[in-house]
């Protein structure tokens, strides 16, 4: 069976402003309820609940001076009355196209028109935008609705046609093009979402290439509802799943390609939970492309790849400053990060669960043996380290210990304060640039035996840049995941599109460093063609803006790509004998 998946998944705009919202709003307070369900996702919704995040049905259910969230569909007016006329904090989360088509339909009221209203008159986005129009709305649900609805308005009255955001776009322009014909004066306001746009026409495309679909997303979500019937009117089944666990895999068996797409509300690390699952139910012939992609996948779950990259950064960074890179810095290095790396795993199996499904069974798997490298590999960097000099060894502890003590709970500020290093927001981020970059540009000025100048300098704000950004790159991809789970990264506290700048902005800053120590005669030429890592790392984070669902090996591998980039383009240099 072949998986093919939609290139549009994860949170909508709307449902990732209001879930953030809540997860902010946890952080700092405990008397914190949403008026209804934030998003029709029980997943999400379970986790809000174990960060005390509670669901009033209605208004008389939340406290006094209790802190509450409109959710993104958004609320009646005389709702958002009551709840100013109660002592409350209200964070309204309505989502900014929704509340567009709720003034649009204000608007027409006030202009006398008769709106009309395409969409689903149970659903509260419907009732929300009906209550603004003050009950001069008639909402409708097809053609037949339609008909029954303009033969009651007189051609005196105008109308005002609009659509609920997450409605059907293929029916909801058949019916502009009816009412057109039949009352030309009508007024047409485009309110269905992009975003909504976006997957029906993911899934139409999809339905045109694959046998079945599989449709992740909340049963009681309007939008991937919408999916599932796109899909059946396209004529292929298909089967809507909240999680792994309804995943239909007997069925699925039959066909040989099915694709996959999900809901604006079905967050993105819940759709790779579903692909993994598909992926391992997956039975594919033995052939050596197969072993070298398994083997290949090893190489970059068990953390060699990273590894192996940070030793490649390491002869870059030696060569800018001028220092024959050794292989037994390179050692030390790899095994460092190569540690590192696996006890962030070992130690975060509830994130990794969450944000890497497909590694979970792979730790498992091979447990004892990653174990043992990873004691090995801990071992020979201090080994490595103690014959380089006491400083270097001082250096490569001290980081170990670094490593280890930044999950455990060392001090507590206020009420809800940091407890350990890594609750220190974005200190996910900046601790791991900060540890590249004293292991990899640093520890080999007194290793080697030379001494700090201003091309130390550049070479760390080179290293810390790229480790940095990669950092940020994760950060950005795996951020709803994140915020679940409570990990306290760049992208969680500013959110993704500042991060993205902020990356920007330390490689612009990296970049010129670059430029004027040529100029000033601190580095060699190396530092020129070293911008290409620059350039290559603000690609990684521009793609970050794409919602495409890449496999954890795939993404890995462009990102990693970049630090072996590095060892090359030193290497060319130092063989032109440009430097
Ligand atoms: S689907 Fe569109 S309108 Fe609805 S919450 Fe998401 S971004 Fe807003």
């Amino acid at each position: 069976m072949k998986i093919k998946v939609a290139r549009t998944s994860g949170f909508c705009y709307g449902v990732r402003r209001a879930v953030n919202l809540a997860f902010e709003e946890a952080i700092h307070g405990d008397n914190l309820y949403t008026l209804g369900e934030l998003i029709h996702n029980p997943q999400v919704l379970e986790i809000l609940k174990q960060r005390g995040v509670r669901i009033a049905k209605k208004i008389e259910d939340i406290p006094e001076s209790a802190t509450v969230i409109i959710r993104s569909h958004g609320v009646t007016p005389q709702a958002k009355a009551a709840l100013r006329n109660r002592s409350l904090k209200i964070i309204d989360a309505t989502c900014p196209k929704v509340a567009r088509v709720q003034q649009l339909a204000e608007r027409a009221v006030r202009l006398g028109m008769h709106v009309i209203l395409f969409g689903d008159s149970e659903h509260s986005e419907v009732k929300a935008i009906a209550a603004h129009a003050e009950g001069r709305t008639s909402i409708v649900k097809d053609r037949k609705e339609l008909d029954a609805v303009i033969s009651t308005i007189p051609t005196s009255d105008k109308i005002s046609f609009m659509a609920q955001t997450t409605q059907n776009i293929a029916l909801w322009k058949e019916l502009v093009t009816h009412l057109l014909a039949l009352r030309p004066d009508a007024e047409i306001y485009e309110t269905i979402c992009g975003a909504t746009d976006e997957r029906q026409n993911e899934v139409r495309r999809l339905a045109r290439e694959v046998d079945a679909l599989v449709i992740v997303g909340g049963f009681q979500s309007a939008n991937t509802q919408r999916l599932v019937e796109i899909s059946k009117n396209e004529g292929i089944p298909a089967f809507q799943v909240e999680t792994e666990a309804d995943l239909p895999r007997k069925e699925l068996a039959r066909f040989e390609t099915v694709g996959v797409a999900a809901g604006a509300s079905t967050p993105s690390w819940m759709i790779r939970r579903i692909l993994h699952s598909l992926d391992v139910t997956v039975a594919v012939k033995p052939s050596f492309l197969l072993f070298l992609l398994e083997f290949w996948r090893f190489i970059v779950r068990s953390n060699i790849l990273v590894a192996f990259g940070a030793a490649q950064l390491l002869y870059a960074a030696s060569r800018l400053q001028g220092i024959e890179p050794e292989l037994p810095y390179q050692i030390i290095v790899a095994a460092y990060i190569f540690a590192m790396h696996l006890l962030n795993h070992f130690t975060d199996r509830f994130t990794t669960e969450i944000n890497y499904p497909a590694r979970v069974g792979f730790y498992e798997r091979f447990r004892r043996l990653l174990l043992t490298l990873g004691i090995v590999a801990t071992a020979s960097s201090l080994v490595f380290a103690y014959f380089l000099g006491p400083l270097a060894f001082i250096i490569i502890f001290a980081m170990s210990l670094l490593g280890l003590v930044y999950r455990m709970e060392l001090f507590k500020i206020g009420r809800v304060g940091p407890r350990r290093l890594m609750d220190i927001p974005g200190s996910k981020d900046l601790f791991l640039g900060m540890a590249w970059t004293v292991i990899i540009a640093l520890l080999v000025v007194p290793a080697s035996g030379s001494r700090f100048t201003p091309a130390t300098g550049i070479a760390a704000f080179f290293v810390f840049s790229l480790a940095f950004t990669r950092s940020l790159v994760y950060s950005i991809r795996d951020v709803q995941g994140d915020r679940m789970v409570g990990r306290e990264t760049v992208a969680v506290l500013v959110g993704e599109s500042r991060t993205r700048r902020l990356g920007a902005f330390v490689l612009a800053l990296s970049a010129c460093s670059m430029v004027f120590s040529f100029i000033l005669g601190w580095t060699s030429a190396v530092s020129l063609f070293l911008i290409v890592n620059l350039v290559y790392a603000f690609i990684a984070l521009w793609l970050t803006r794409s919602e495409s669902n890449y496999s954890d090996v795939f993404f890995e591998t462009i990102v990693e790509g970049n630090l072996v980039l590095s060892q090359l383009a030193a290497w060319f240099v130092h063989l032109s004998g440009l430097a």
